[in-house]
């Protein structure tokens, strides 16, 4: 499985880093968690067929998680008519904002399979599971759980203060690879969890400048576990 982080800033984009977004790769399908970038630009630049994006799952409805839905939904819809890709969103009332959106282009436009993030199993496709679990960070806002190839990856999504909401999926069982974020608190507050938790390496993800001193902090706590600051272009396979 491969990981491909296209946008890894914050709330806003830093240089040479865009907002949310992250490609997960498996037996040829693509999915997204986020997309706070123009993910159809980023499919078509690395000469992946556009065919192969099969879900798109949402975090949290703040602009630097779903501004790029707008291109990928408007696209799909008329011209890249062939792509069967549930997108999940935590508001359900986003998609008739979406639809409306795409038809002030007067397109040709063709339904799209939108559906709602809830607690618990959300999605499995047979090649990938997705279970969503609430945080704090806003109204509707979720951690995801992805299981694909017999292994587990925990994306945080926004949290308000892990000692509220860290991901309670990294705490439950072996997890192949966690991506936290780094904005909202002190990085080094993970420390106590990711120490109980059955992390095998760490991802910090979605971080603010002020934060790195923080998360080096935490990465030199950290023996045990391999830990990497990610970056716009960044793979992890695991
Ligand atoms: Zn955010
Ligand atoms: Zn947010």
């Amino acid at each position: 499985m491969k990981i491909t982080f296209l946008g890894s800033s914050h709330g806003i984009p830093e240089p040479n880093r865009k907002c949310s977004c992250t490609m997960i790769e498996t037996q040829n399908r693509v999915y997204f968690i986020d997309m706070g970038v123009m993910a159809i630009n980023e499919l078509t630049n690395r000469g992946i067929p556009i065919e192969s994006a099969k879900g798109v799952f949402i975090t949290h409805m703040h602009g630097d998680h779903t501004n790029g839905l707008f291109s990928f939904c408007d696209l799909i819809s008329w011209y890249y008519r062939s792509v069967e890709a549930p997108i999940f969103l935590p508001k359900p009332e986003a998609a008739s904002i979406i639809t409306d959106w795409i038809a002030l282009g007067c397109h040709q436009s063709r339904a799209l399979d939108f559906r709602a993030v809830n607690e618990g199993l959300i999605f499995d496709d047979g090649f990938i599971k997705i279970t969503a679990s609430k945080t704090l960070h806003n109204e509707r806002s979720f951690s995801y759980l992805v299981e694909a190839e017999g292994k587990r990856i925990v994306f945080s999504g926004d949290l308000a203060d892990p000692s509220k909401d860290f991901p309670k999926f990294a705490l439950d069982s072996k997890t192949e690879l966690c991506v936290l974020e780094g904005a909202h608190f002190p990085a080094d507050r993970y420390f106590e969890f990711i120490e109980k938790s059955g992390i095998k390496q760490l991802c910090i993800n979605h971080y603010a400048p002020w934060n790195i001193p923080n998360i080096q902090k935490l990465f030199a706590q950290l023996k045990q576990i391999k830990t990497v600051f990610a970056t716009d272009g960044l793979i992890i396979e695991i």
